[in-house]
């Protein structure tokens, strides 16, 4: 498929590929990625352009001939980063300037961000947004026949590319982008304006590519969108998680992140009857106060999350919920924080991922006012997270004695002989073992907890 009506990524593929080719040494790329796992997912893809473009894929930004930057915007530290590197490579361009240098993702795709590299960092060759993505190899090819310095932010807006398939690095895990872009316009967040809308796959193909995974041995499916659950390829997301539940294989699925909105009692029980469902769902709920949550809109209010959580408690007593908080929110006040941790001893999640707020550029939240300073901002931090590790440890107790199915995903980086894995619950495990057993599942008899993994013995 092509981006644009008239536009073939394949003729520029093989028109860049004579030439990298022609050179008298092997050319290297390397493509840094940042952010959330779908950015990852795009980073394997640019991996798979520059790889079909005759690159060899280098870890050494010193080393290489094109490096890719594939950016981050959710929040302002991200952007920093990027920044800092972008900078960094200027000195790999003074040494070496040939080396092609290339700004893509989230940032990129924002105006005032492409203004300020051209302006301020001319050493940088191309930019291209996430709509852009098939016309790298136009856009390299043109560096390098004309030297010319491009950007393409346009926003295509027309589909999804399903003609580039990852190189994948995770093996046995796969990522599987099934939806991409959000409709929600939550007022703190850039993603709607950088991701552009939701466009959902056509099932066909996501069926179609798990089977291909699991038959090259892949144990993970990870099925990733900015909603996942608000997939619309013709048959509704649980309807999808049935039909991957069928394809023959032992392998286990989990995806992210849901959106509360969108969570029905028809996803609970679905991931509940299914087998090779993760038993376990990533809920992200922001904040325990509604007065927030309108503010944010988030289209939920505290009951409708709560009754989401009571239902699948009423079916599994311990049933899993990892979730997202966003902290300091314009104006957040002692009651609203108070709020959010009430709603943290309510649900008892699993895992906690939290972010303080930071002020996105054309969002409706950059112009509300905010009188809570950052100093209250990061206490109010070390409060929530003192309470989550309070959480886990006291909930992590329930694994006690029992056996979990784990994928034994790596080797522990302080103990030898030790590997680490997750369960179907999402929770890491750690236990004694051989890494001849990587990649493969185990189960594991759990006699230890901690309050951010469980460690146990591998039992028959
Ligand atoms: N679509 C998902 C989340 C995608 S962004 C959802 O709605 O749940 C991942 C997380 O980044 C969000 O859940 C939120 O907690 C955080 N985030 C988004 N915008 C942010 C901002 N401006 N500042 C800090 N954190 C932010
Ligand atoms: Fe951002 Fe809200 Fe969309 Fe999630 S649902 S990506 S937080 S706008």
């Amino acid at each position: 498929m092509n981006n644009t009506n008239n536009y073939d990524m394949n003729e520029y593929i093989g028109k860049v590929r004579e030439l990298v080719l022609s050179m008298q040494k092997p050319l290297k790329a390397h493509i840094k990625s940042y952010g959330c796992q779908l950015n990852f997912c795009d980073g394997d893809k640019l991996k798979r352009l520059a790889s079909e473009m005759g690159f060899e894929l280098c870890e050494d930004e010193l080393q290489s001939d094109l490096i890719v930057f594939n950016t981050c915007a959710v929040r302002e530290n991200a952007e920093d980063r990027a920044f800092g590197n972008i900078g960094f490579a200027k000195h790999i361009k003074e040494k070496n300037p040939n080396t092609v240098i290339a700004l893509c993702g989230c940032m990129a795709q924002q105006e005032h961000i492409a203004e300020k590299i051209k302006k301020s960092y001319p050493f940088v060759d191309i930019v291209f947004g996430t709509s852009a993505q098939s016309h790298f190899p136009e856009l390299l090819y043109n560096k390098l026949v004309f030297g010319r310095n491009l950007c393409d932010i346009t926003e295509y807006n027309d589909g999804i590319n399903e003609e580039i398939n990852p190189l994948r690095q995770g093996f046995p895990k796969a990522s599987v982008p099934i939806m991409y872009g959000c409709n929600n316009f939550c007022t703190y967040c850039v993603v709607p304006y950088v991701r552009g809308r939701e466009r959902s796959r056509n099932y066909e193909n996501i069926l179609s590519e798990v089977k291909q995974l699991i038959k090259d041995g892949y144990k993970e499916i990870m099925l990733l969108g900015q909603n996942v659950n608000s997939y619309d390829g013709d048959i509704t997301f649980p309807e999808l998680l049935r039909r991957i539940n069928d394809i023959d294989g032992d392998f286990v699925v989990r995806f992210m992140s849901s959106h509360p909105k969108d969570a029905s009692k028809d996803l609970i029980d679905t991931v509940i009857d299914c087998e090779k469902m993760a038993k376990q769902i990533h809920l992200p709920v922001q904040s325990g106060s509604n007065a927030v949550l309108e503010r944010m809109n988030r289209r939920y209010t505290v009951e409708k999350y709560l009754e989401i959580i009571d239902y699948a408690r009423s079916r599994v007593p311990d049933f899993s919920f990892s979730s997202d908080i966003l902290l300091g929110f314009p104006d957040e006040s002692r009651e609203d924080f108070e709020a959010t941790l009430a709603l943290m001893e309510r649900v008892k999640y699993d895992n906690l991922y939290t972010f303080i707020y930071s002020k996105r550029e054309r969002t409706k939240a950059a112009l509300m006012p905010d009188c809570v300073t950052e100093k209250e901002k990061s206490e109010r931090m070390g409060e929530l997270l003192a309470l989550q590790r309070k959480i886990t440890t006291e909930s992590y107790k329930r694994f006690m004695g029992k056996t979990l199915r784990v994928l034994a995903d790596s080797e522990s980086k302080t103990a030898e002989n030790w590997l680490l894995g997750k369960s179907y619950e999402g929770i890491i495990v750690e236990f004694p073992g051989d890494k001849s057993l990587l990649g493969q599942f185990v189960n594991v008899k759990i006699n230890n907890t901690k309050n951010w993994a469980v460690e146990g013995v591998v039992v028959e």
